[in-house]
């Protein structure tokens, strides 16, 4: 828990508190969406379940042109019977809009530029619909329902395909203006690094993303580098681990530079924004000590000052592959409660 987390509990004024609670929250319904590279997912949850009661994946490409349409599609099969749904929330990757629901654009689905997604499915659906970056939402969701629980400062960062984040500041989710904020993985750590799938030179995403390892030790393959891995462009970040394991000094030495680069990053997300927890999630970091070792070494020689690390955390996520529906449910529950009736009206019928 974090200091604040110490506080005495409020007054309870009712004996039956809990139980007037449960009996409201248990019909509220919402479906949660998790729009991804591969898979369009949506589940409909009920009152404060976080199992969700129906639960549909379906592939994002397909030889059918309409990505919406299937996105429709999936939506519909998990919608309940009786039509009755507060609200949809729809994790996507960026760039996106959350202020109008707008996606900007989007890898891996080409058709959605300046997309009006929550519009679109508020005029098919007559719900309103919240739309937020996947990997702000997977923090979002760990903070509500996860390694996050009972924190009110958390970073959660994402190292996958891609490398994402999102911040919880004082209970919070850091939107910003353009509501495009605490995109970590596209944060310079190197002008003259490689190359990111964003287009720009040394981002984060650039040295730590699964991709990036695995270009890596193909580039060192290419020049020459003695390893037991060979030049392969389906080598994968696993097979590299494995080689890592193994004591392939090049595998190791990908990891190294990924967990160093990580390290540079963090130090300056611990001056930004001061976390009690980090969180670290996405199928990278389940490597362990081949990207942590280096990365605490890289983290302690690169904080200024120890107090930011006093009591510090630094977590797994514990949600795995549902932490963008839950941050998706979650994100719809917390703007549901914050939006004026009169907002809600006009979101609701588009
Ligand atoms: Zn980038």
């Amino acid at each position: 828990m974090s200091r604040r987390g110490t506080c005495a509990p409020l007054p309870v004024r009712f004996k039956d508190w809990h139980a007037i609670v449960n009996y409201n929250e248990a019909m509220k319904r919402i479906v949660a969406i998790d729009i991804g590279g591969t898979h369009l997912r949506a589940a409909l949850f009920e009152g404060e379940n976080t199992k969700p009661v129906f639960h549909q994946i379906v592939d994002t490409r397909s030889s059918e042109p309409g990505v919406f349409d299937r996105l429709v599609g999936v939506v519909e099969s998990v919608w309940p019977k009786d039509g009755k749904v507060e609200a949809i929330g729809a994790a996507s990757p960026g760039p996106l809009d959350p202020y109008s629901g707008t996606i900007l654009r989007t890898p891996n689905i080409q058709e959605w530029v300046n997309f009006p997604l929550s519009p679109n499915l508020t005029k098919h659906f007559n719900v309103p619909v919240f739309l937020n970056n996947d990997a702000k939402l997977a923090g979002l969701g760990e903070w509500k329902f996860g390694a996050g629980r009972g924190y009110h400062d958390l970073l959660y960062l994402t190292v996958s395909t891609g490398v994402g984040g999102g911040v919880i500041a004082n209970d919070r989710l850091v939107q910003g203006f353009h509501g495009m904020a605490t995109e970590l993985g596209h944060t310079t750590v190197d002008s003259n690094g490689p190359v990111c799938s964003c287009g720009f030179p040394g981002h984060l995403e650039a040295f730590a993303s699964g991709p990036s390892i695995v270009k890596y030790v193909n580039q060192e393959l290419a020049s020459g580098a003695k390893s037991s891995l060979q030049p392969n462009p389906g080598l994968t970040p696993r097979a590299v681990a494995d080689a890592a394991k193994s004591g392939d000094a090049l595998a190791l030495e990908a990891y190294g530079r990924a967990g160093e680069y990580l390290g540079i990053a963090v130090a300056s997300f611990l001056h930004t924004f001061d976390p009690a927890i980090v969180i670290f999630g996405g199928g990278v970091s389940q490597v362990g000590a081949l990207l942590f070792d280096p990365f605490h070494a890289s983290l302690l020689k690169r904080v200024f000052h120890p107090r930011y690390l006093e009591n510090l955390k630094i977590e797994m996520a514990a949600l795995g592959d549902d932490a963008g529906l839950l941050g998706a449910l979650a994100f719809a529950e917390i703007s549901l409660s914050e939006l004026p009736d009169q907002e809600l009206q006009d979101r609701t019928h588009g």
